[in-house]
This record gives structure tokens, sequence and C-alpha cells, in this order.
């Protein structure tokens, strides 16, 4: 079947499901809004950045080749607090909580991407954008700043849907964040301003407004028109609105094809936020030894366009699933290795439907519940042939297939790097004994196997040694 092609997206620009068709036939273009680089990230913010991977981990599944930037924005107002605050340069705190952003995503296995531009490194880029829009007359000064006059571009409003009657002309916001009732006009270029980081610039001294980042540096590593922008929910509005304000009316062309927006994660009822107070960093769950794959498991579990609570009851079943997953692919690795068995009822009708219905749950604007639900469904149909030990090979072997498929989105089975010493250790000595006993198709195997996960075996005088290779 042709995955490819059956490919559904909830567009919040119209509001429905659509069919994904990108521009360019087999490849993809994303940018995904990134981390503010200010304090540790939280788990909530770690919702949006894994259903980032799972679609960019899909879309590869599924065939296709992905071109994927995420900026950094390592400017702006919280930054600049954070370091007042310390008493240290903007650049230290930006280059500190990149370094543990960067950290967490390891930890949490998302997949690296392409490019993560940073703001301060393309403000030509995002003067050049400015000195567009001034030329096109979309922009005033006022107060020694720049901001982008929203009534001039008429179609403003069209992603979040808002109500522009309450317009008023002239009124202006200068900060970065507001709410859908301040629809005013937003700050392009921030004026110099005592102690506050600056740049001297065609359009004079000052620093980037936040919106402005994404819309130069999307078009600098994926060209004016692109295929999926993704972001949280609430950066819809004033952010995504803006993006789209300054790119189409820049560029005379459509910005963006289609919007994905990821739903938050609550602590119990309330939005986690710093403001509130109920922060979980990834930091913290990463010092604290808690298992990233239960992490993910728990972030996959629900549709990321609906809320998800955070409890710790949700993390231990989480943990349950995954011990469950790992304790039946080993089952599936042993039946594989002892041997060739053939005489049980063949399976392969049902494994071949559960993958289906895997593969039919993701294309369907990426159910990851209904998907795990896939795989369980076929570990329930499995199990009873497994333990009245009739399972044949060949279908243990297509289980296998459909796992590590199953693996490259959903990333809970430990790979060569994770693997413990006294687990490695445990291989060399089954090999040994293998020697022993004169089974070399088994000794050979079992080498062959840890070469596959990056372990290389050496004979010495004193007897095997192992190293990653
Ligand atoms: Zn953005």
């Amino acid at each position: 079947m042709d995955w490819k092609s059956k490919l559904e997206f909830t567009n919040t620009m119209s509001g429905d499901k659509q069919q994904f068709v990108p521009l360019e036939s087999g490849s993809v273009r994303i940018y995904s809004c990134g981390p503010t680089v200010y304090d540790y990230a939280h788990i909530g913010n770690f919702r949006n950045f894994t259903f980032v991977d799972v679609l960019r981990r899909t879309l590869k599944l599924f065939g296709y080749k992905v071109i994927h930037a995420m900026n950094i924005t390592d400017i702006d107002d919280k930054i600049i607090r954070n370091a007042q605050k310390e008493g240290v340069a903007f650049s230290s705190i930006a280059q500190r909580y990149e370094k543990a952003f960067i950290e967490d995503c390891r930890y949490l296995k998302l997949e690296p991407m392409e490019f993560y531009p940073r703001a301060t490194e393309h403000i030509n880029e995002m003067v050049d954008l400015v000195k567009t829009l001034i030329e096109k007359g979309y922009t005033y000064e006022a107060d020694g700043s720049i901001y982008y006059r929203i009534s001039r571009f008429k179609e403003y409003g069209k992603l979040s849907r808002i109500d522009k009657e309450g317009l008023k002309a002239g009124a202006r916001v200068d900060s970065d964040e507001y709410e859908k009732g301040d629809l005013r006009d937003f700050v392009l270029w921030k004026g110099y301003r005592d102690g506050e980081p600056s740049w001297e610039t065609a359009i004079g001294k000052g620093r980037p407004g936040w919106h402005l980042e994404c819309s130069a540096m999307s078009s600098k590593y994926l060209g004016k028109t692109f295929d999926i922008h993704t972001g949280a929910e609430d950066l819809i509005f004033p952010h995504h609105e803006n993006e789209i304000a300054q790119s189409e009316a820049a560029n005379e062309q459509l910005f963006v094809k289609y919007w994905l927006h990821c739903a938050f994660l609550n602590m119990k009822t309330e939005k986690m936020s710093k403001s509130k107070g109920n922060i979980l960093t990834v930091h913290d769950l990463s010092r604290q030894g808690q298992d990233p794959s239960a992490i993910r498991y728990f972030l996959l579990s629900v549709h990321y366009r609906k809320p998800l609570a955070y409890s710790e009851e949700a993390i231990e079943a989480s943990k349950a699933a995954v011990l469950r997953l790992r304790g039946f692919r080993q089952r599936i690795a042993e039946i594989i290795d002892a041997g060739q068995r053939e005489d049980g009822a063949g399976l392969g009708d049902k494994i071949a439907k559960s993958r289906e219905e895997f593969f039919r749950a993701l294309a369907d604007d990426l159910n990851t519940a209904r998907a795990l639900g896939a795989i369980f469904e076929m570990i329930r149909e499995i199990n009873p042939s497994i333990e009245s030990q009739e399972l044949r090979t060949s279908d243990a072997r297509a289980v296998m297939e459909f796992l590590l498929e199953f693996n490259q989105i959903a990333a809970v089975f430990e790979d060569a790097a994770e693997m413990l010493p006294e687990e490695i250790e445990e291989l060399v000595n089954q090999r040994q004994n293998a020697r022993s006993s004169r089974d070399f198709a088994l000794a050979d195997k079992i080498r062959d196997e840890l070469r596959a996960k990056g372990i290389v075996l050496d004979d010495t005088r004193d007897g095997v040694r192992w190293r990653k290779a």
C-alpha cells in the first residue's frame, strides 16, 4: 500500500481535515516554532516538540524526504530580563538554555532536524524583510520603533478568525506576547533602549521583535512558500497571524500550505505555565532518572489536538505499557533465535491487519492513540500462540518487522548506545558458551547481533573483549 498519498492533516487554516499534498512530490519542508532559551523548558513545551518529532518520523516512515527547520529564539524580553536578574550578558543565558534544550531533546529521543537557526545570527535577513515591508507601505515609526500596520493587510486574522471590528487605527503593542483582546499593530523592530542589547542596522539601532525571526528564517531555509508550519496552539494568535502578515505582505505569495497546532498539556486541570508555578521540567525528569520511553509513550497516548493531563499515575501506566512492549519484543526475538518452526496455525493475516490499522491511524491526522491501540491489539492476538509455543518463525519475523516500524515512531526500544554493560556481557558469555559447545552458527549469530548494535568483539589472549564501534 502506498501510504504516502493517504496522509491527512487537520489544517488550522481551514479548520478541517485535508489530504496532504506536498509542494514538491516526495519531499516535505517543515518549519516548527522552537524554544525561547531563557530557562529550562517544561514538559508542556515538550508535548509540542514531541508531536513535531512524531510528525517528522511519520513522514519519513511513509517514504518522504524531510527538510525541517526549528528556530532558537536567543534574543527576547524574557532573556534580557533573566540576564539582568543574574547580572550576566543576555548571550550567556541564551547559550546555557539552548544547551539544556538540546540535551532535553536528546533525552526524549527527538530526532535532530536539518536546521536550528538562531535569531541573533539572522539580523541581516530580518532587517531586509523590514525594509521590504517599509517599501511596500506596511509599516510606520513610533517612539523610535517600527510597527506593522495590520489594517493594511486585508487578510489579517484569517488563521485565528479574529473579529476585526474593534480594531483602532494607530493602537499598537510593543511586547512580543499579547492576548486576542489586544488586537493592535505589532512591533517589527524595537528601537534602542538603555541597557538593552542592540544592533546598528540600516533601519536603525535596536533589536528584532519576536515575530520577525520566523518569517525571515523560514524563507531562508525552506523558501517563500513551504508545506507545513507547526506550533503550540497558543501561538495561533498573535504569533502565527503576525508571521503570515509579514511573509505574505512581503513576498506576495502563499506562506504556508498546512498549519498544524498541538494542544496543551495540563497539570490535572490547569495549563502548565511559569506564571502559575506548576512547572515540571524535562531537565528534572531526566535527573530523576525517569525512563524517557515512558514519557514519550505518555505524550503519544492522546491525539495531539486534544488536551492531555499530566499525572504520576499516567506516567506509571505508560511505564507498564513500555515494559510490556519490551517483554513482548524479547519473546519474539527468542522465537526467531530458536530456529525454524512452521507447524502452527498461520497468523499472517492478523499481523497484516494490525499493521494496516497502525499505518491508517497515523495517516489519519497522526492519531498516535489509535496507532498504539493497533500494536496492543496485535500483542493480544499473538500472545496465545506464544504461550502454546505454536508461533511460526515466519510470523515472528513479520511481527518483528512491524515492531521495528512502530519503533521508528515511538522510539521505546533500546538501541545500541543504550544497552547496559551487563546486558552486553551476558551476550558475550552466551557466545562463549556456544563456542565451547561447538555451536558456531549460534556464536556467529550473537556476534552479528552485537555488531548490528554497534558493538565489536575482539578475541584476545586474555579472552573476549568488547568495545563500542
Ligand atoms: Zn515562530
